[in-house]
């Protein structure tokens, strides 16, 4: 594992370990829809999910060539090569396996690519998708493809309340199922869910370090516009997180974390135009920087709660 002079896995460390280099998310709108929007499981999605998918900086995709200047005020200029196709609106193996081919094909071929992430939910990856992705990582053994989870938390409650739609074992199943084909699976988390204690923040981390996870994206809850959260929120019946609990939290999880996990992310991620409340959150350099000091203040190392636990491993 390479920290590089960090307490804990950032992805672009870990993409240096890995793939030799640093590597950027270019984030996709493929026009998909989500079982919880289309009325299969629901109309109104989770409580927190915007119209926009969670994809509100993403770029139309109907697999065109993608090119810098598509990408101005998106990610640094100059990454042909080194970007991933992050297919992030909406639940993204969500739509017939031919649709969903074309896609991920024309993102596999498209040199400015080096692989393709897929943001999707856990009770929509059926055997014909895994079949598909399966034959796509066999065809294109110089790229990668990795899925993308958004399991938000363990506590059966929170999961009722956001209106995620599946129950837990079904989660566990699919990160299985992509292990099983060689697929890494980041895992999406969110800290800060009214009702949660600290307790089942950390209980949200020792679960997911049991299975065979590469990575994981740990957003704040945020109150974004035009969302039923929203509404809850200008009711007075939603509390945020301060800076300093958010950070606290962040930290001791960090600690629980199995160390060869990647971080891909700490903060929350809704669009600034949006964003209701913490507004401190607007201000991610400020979150990253206090939790790194908060790290080192409490010398914490990712993983280091587990020296001696069963489920600290290499991957
Ligand atoms: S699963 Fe994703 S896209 Fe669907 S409603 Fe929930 S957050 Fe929104």
């Amino acid at each position: 594992m390479n920290h590089s002079g960090e307490r804990y896995l950032a992805f672009p460390a870990w993409c240096r370990a890995h793939y030799g280099r640093r590597l950027y998310r270019v984030s996709l709108d493929a026009g998909m829809t989500c079982p919880n929007r289309d009325g299969t499981l629901g109309t109104r999605g989770c409580i927190f999910c915007d119209a926009g998918g969670s994809g509100d900086f993403a770029i139309a995709y109907h697999g065109q060539p993608i090119g810098e200047q598509d990408l101005i005020g998106h990610v640094p200029a100059d990454i042909r090569g080194n970007a991933i196709a992050y297919f992030q609106a909406y639940t993204n193996t969500y739509a017939p396996v031919p649709v969903l081919r074309r896609l991920y094909e024309c993102a596999l071929q498209d040199d400015f690519f080096a692989g393709i992430s897929i943001a999707t939910r856990p009770d929509c990856l059926p055997q014909p998708v895994l079949d598909l992705l399966q034959e796509l990582k066999t065809a294109w053994p110089q790229k990668f493809i990795w899925v993308e989870l958004g399991l938000q938390s363990v506590k059966e409650e929170s999961a009722r309340w956001m209106r995620r739609g599946y129950e837990l074992p079904v989660y566990s199943q699919a990160v299985q199922a992509l292990h099983a084909r060689e697929i890494p699976v980041i895992v999406h988390v969110i800290f800060g869910l009214p009702g949660e204690s600290r307790e089942d923040m950390l209980a949200d981390i020792r679960f997911l370090n049991r299975d065979p996870v590469s990575g994981i994206k740990i957003q704040l809850l945020q109150i974004l516009d035009h969302t039923d959260l929203a509404e809850l929120w200008r009711q007075g019946s939603i509390p945020v997180l301060t800076q300093e609990e958010y950070v606290d939290i962040v930290s001791e999880a960090l600690g629980w974390l199995r160390s060869d996990i990647a971080v891909h992310r700490l903060t929350g991620d809704g669009p600034a135009e949006l964003l209701l409340a913490p507004l401190w959150s607007r201000n991610k350099h400020a979150v990253l920087n206090a939790i790194r000091h908060a790290l080192k203040e409490k010398n914490i190392r990712q993983g280091c709660y587990l020296k001696g636990e069963t489920h600290e491993q290499s991957s």
